[in-house]
């Protein structure tokens, strides 16, 4: 990874498939939580498992770079601030997000964030037609469509920025479809979005 974003915002449950396929309710709006900028890493860059999980999960998302700053923006403002797209894993413990109550470490291991390099795309560019497709060991194991998030991409920036400046630089993890599985060592995971690029990493042990 070339340089570290500032933040990392993520949005938890923002595909209904998904919420119900861990068996939570839809929620009423954007659920948002942060990785640390500790956690990333690049393409082709092993994800450690720690010895403290028993389930590390994938989680292939769309994921925003800021391109200007935001703040208290309305969402056609959010709109024109997409400097890119990007490829992310939102790699979680998922045993540890579920016993811990809160997420900071099941979402926050070293390594847990692998990016892709960032393609940029016009103003005019209609956001809702992306794809994310996660694999494992290139089986695939999840596909959604932007156009099926609960809150799209202006939507989850305006709101993002009415709590917290955004600048550029800054990753928004836009969420995970359905489909969340466990990976082992040896495991190949890949996350790609047609049209923006793959993001493949191998997963190691600690
Ligand atoms: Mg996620």
């Amino acid at each position: 990874m070339a340089s570290r974003p500032g933040k990392i915002v993520c949005v938890g449950r923002n595909y209904a498939a998904h919420a119900r396929e861990l068996g939570n309710p839809v929620p009423e709006r954007p659920l948002l939580f942060l990785k640390p900028p500790s956690a990333v890493i690049g393409d082709g860059e092993p994800i450690v498992l720690p010895a403290a999980s028993r389930q590390v999960e994938h989680e292939a998302e769309i994921a925003i770079v800021l391109g200007a700053r935001l703040c208290r923006a309305d969402e056609a403002t959010a709109r024109r601030a997409v400097g890119g797209i990007a490829c992310l894993n939102d790699v979680t413990a998922r045993d540890l997000q579920k016993t811990d109550g809160q997420w900071t470490r099941a979402k926050g291991f070293d390594t847990f964030c692998p990016v892709g390099p960032p393609r940029t795309v016009p103003h005019d560019f209609d956001l809702a037609t992306l794809e994310v497709i996660g694999r494992v060991n290139g089986q695939e194991r999840q596909r959604g469509k932007a156009a099926d998030m609960i809150f799209a991409v202006p939507q989850l920036l305006s709101y993002i920025s009415h709590v917290m400046t955004l600048e550029p630089g800054d990753l928004v993890a836009t969420g995970t479809p359905e489909g969340v599985g466990p990976l082992v060592a040896g495991d190949i995971v890949e996350v790609e979005i047609p049209g923006v690029g793959v993001l493949r990493n191998p997963v190691v042990a600690a």
